[in-house]
């Protein structure tokens, strides 16, 4: 017999087993588009005449906040959504989720600026993981994780960033969903990069760059799949052939079995980080923010990552 929806009694689609809940389509999307509404409201509450760039892959974590971004906010005349899609030059891969995104933006009437590596670095992703060797070097001596992935995400970053504040954006919504977050924050303690922990969470306008919103960040990646699929939104189609992160899997496939087996493990992890991290941010002093000597861009260090990822020299 198919399980009955908790709020309607409709047959449910879905069932969620840390809330134990069973919920219909209507009332699962209702639940989504609280949930991105009340992480918004607590933690990057949005104020009048601000500029919200999205930062848009084209896949089904950035389409899933795009679309509610648009739901939330797309009615007020005085806040701006601007997409931004940035084309790392992924043969095979890349170019296919860009075209989905064209669409998307298209048929919401969305603004959607898109920036390549290319243009921004003279280099597509394809080559330069030919000329750095990623494929054959994916460690350093020291055994950090320095694959496509470490640089891409680096390069598509500053990208992100750079352009949201050449259209005067004041928040930057990415479409990190729970599992990312808490992926990220075990791979940190893992790393011991207490450091790192708290930039990943307080990036504010005081650091030198625009706030970044992740309205996802509370909903598990199978619910943010669950609705761009019925709200037929863009989804990855193919894997992306550079696709490595080794630790990344395997911090993966352990929360999903400490999921599985105690519910909610995920939603303790992210909500216990977030009350630790005022308080290391406090405790560390790391406040302070300073400039790219090469580029200009905003960073911690005399150069920033991206310009040593592309061993650029100065005044080059
Ligand atoms: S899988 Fe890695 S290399 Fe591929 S697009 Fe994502 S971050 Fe870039
Ligand atoms: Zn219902
Ligand atoms: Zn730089």
């Amino acid at each position: 017999m198919t399980a009955k929806c908790r709020k309607c009694s409709t047959p449910a689609i879905i069932y969620q087993p840390y809330s134990g809940l069973h919920l219909c389509k209507k009332h699962f999307f209702e639940d989504v588009e609280r949930k991105a509404k009340l992480t918004i409201r607590r933690r990057y509450p949005v104020k009048k005449n601000d500029v919200i760039a999205v930062g848009f892959s084209g896949g089904k974590d950035s389409s899933a906040a795009l679309l509610l971004m648009h739901k939330i906010f797309g009615g007020r005349p005085d806040i701006r959504i601007v997409a931004i899609t940035i084309d790392e030059g992924i043969n095979g891969y890349r170019n296919h989720s860009i075209e989905q995104a064209r669409e998307m933006t298209k048929r919401l009437g969305i603004e959607h600026i898109i920036k390549s590596f290319k243009d921004e670095y003279g280099k597509t992703m394809d080559e330069l993981v030919v000329e750095k060797k990623m494929i054959e070097n994916h460690y350093s001596e020291d055994k950090k994780e320095v694959g496509p992935c470490s640089y891409c995400g680096v390069l598509r970053k500053k990208i992100l960033n750079k352009t949201a504040r050449d259209i005067g954006a004041t928040k930057l919504a990415i479409g990190h969903n729970l599992d990312d977050e808490a992926q990220t924050i075990m791979l940190n303690h893992f790393r011991g990069d207490v450091e790192r922990m708290v930039r990943f969470s307080a990036a504010s306008e005081l650091d030198g760059f625009i706030i970044r919103m992740k309205p996802l960040r509370k909903i598990p990646e199978k619910e943010i799949a669950l609705y761009a699929y019925l709200n037929d939104l863009p989804m990855e189609l193919t894997a992306c052939p550079h696709s490595f992160g080794a630790l990344r899997k395997e911090v993966r496939r352990l929360l999903n079995s400490f999921e599985t087996n105690h519910p909610g493990t995920k939603y303790a992890l992210v909500s216990g980080y977030d009350t630790l991290v005022p308080l290391i941010a406090q405790a560390l002093d790391i406040s302070e923010m300073k400039n790219c000597q090469i580029c200009g861009e905003p960073c911690n260090d005399d150069v920033c990552q991206a310009c040593k990822m592309l061993e650029k020299k100065r005044n080059d």
